[in-house]
């Protein structure tokens, strides 16, 4: 019995999803871990602008996810880190570590161009935010690659509550690196057909009306409206946005709700499945590190990431 056994019918949860993988991503750890040596525990190297609220806001959901699976952190501040020399210097350092699994630029940085180049540096193999070019052009062939959990996080969802995606019309509204893209790439991969909206789009709602999945990543609170949405769709809102009193989603919850086949909540949706889905990466690529080794050469890493199997479910 999985998480979909116990789903009330309309609304995906994804704190109860994510608590779910918290057990499953712990117990894969362990494994990960020689309780003679401590060395064996993986690592995450959490790199930050400490000036940045959002980013701070991101790094210390990281780190609670990484200690709430028994992953080790390594936060690094950027401020004190000192010069833009300093942190690429870091970068490599911790590329060349073992015992550092997975390293996350948390963006912004005060210093966009330099947070971008920053990124540009991290190893591929340790990339578990799927940020560099590298994995960003591999997801784009529909290769394996490291994905951006946001992104992974949508797919995670619809996944564990047996949501079909193959030859649905999914609609993501929002086109960035970080969600939309991605997501788009993901959803093309499991057999969706997309379209792909953003502020250019002429008649949004037009667009929005014939989805069956619907992703919203727009960052517009309560841009989605009941008019624009069919009986039928399922809806996941990426969307974090700060509003009086609160975060409220892309989507207007109250009204779209009670008119959809179902629907994430935003406090409670996307949200704690993000950083679940940056140890999921972790993990795997503290595997792949460990099935590199000399000693264990013969044992192959590629084609095995799950968040490019149309076919494998996160819920077991
Ligand atoms: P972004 O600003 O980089 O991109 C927004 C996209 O939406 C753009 O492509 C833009 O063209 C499109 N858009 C904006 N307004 C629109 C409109 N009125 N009609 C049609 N298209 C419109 O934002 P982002 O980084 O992709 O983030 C999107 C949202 O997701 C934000 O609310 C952000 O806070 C949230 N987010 C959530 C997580 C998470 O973990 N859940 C992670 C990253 C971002």
């Amino acid at each position: 019995g999985g998480v979909a056994d116990r789903m009330s019918g309309r609304l995906l949860d994804g704190r109860e999803l994510a608590s779910h993988l918290r057990r499953e991503l712990a117990h894969r750890l362990e494994k990960l871990v020689d309780p003679e040596r401590e060395a064996g525990r993986p690592q995450l190297a959490i790199l930050r602008d400490g000036r940045s609220e959002a980013a701070a806001v991101y790094a210390a959901s990281l780190e609670r996810a990484a200690r709430s699976v028994g992953a080790g952190t390594r936060l690094v501040d950027a401020v004190e880190a000192g010069t833009e020399r300093g942190l690429e210097a870091t970068v490599a350092d911790l590329n060349a570590e073992a015992g550092v699994a997975g390293i996350v630029v948390a963006q912004p940085f005060g210093d966009v161009a330099a947070g971008r180049r920053l990124v540009e540096l991290v190893d591929p193999a340790k990339d578990v935010d799927g940020a560099t070019p590298t994995n960003a052009g591999r997801l784009a062939r529909g290769e394996p690659a490291f994905v951006p959990a946001t992104a992974l996080a949508v797919i995670a969802i619809l996944e564990a509550y047996g949501v079909e995606v193959a030859g649905k019309r999914a609609v993501i509204v929002g086109r960035s690196a970080v969600v939309g893209r991605p997501v788009a790439s993901l959803l093309v991969a499991r057999d969706a057909t997309v379209v792909i909206c953003h502020r250019a789009t002429r008649n949004l709602a037009r667009e929005t009306r014939r989805a069956e999945i619907l992703v919203a990543a727009a960052g517009s609170p309560g841009l989605i409206r009941p008019e624009m949405v069919n009986r039928s769709a399922v809806i996941v809102d990426c969307g974090i946005n700060a509003v009086p009193g609160g975060i409220a989603g892309d989507v207007a919850f109250d009204a779209v709700a009670p008119v959809v086949r179902a629907i994430t909540p935003v406090p409670g949706g996307v949200g704690p499945v993000t950083p679940m889905m940056v140890l999921r990466q972790t993990i795997e690529a503290a595997e792949r590190a460990r099935n590199a080794q000399p000693s264990e050469a013969s044992i192959s890493s590629s084609g095995t990431d799950p968040s490019m199997n149309p076919s494998r479910s996160i819920v077991s």
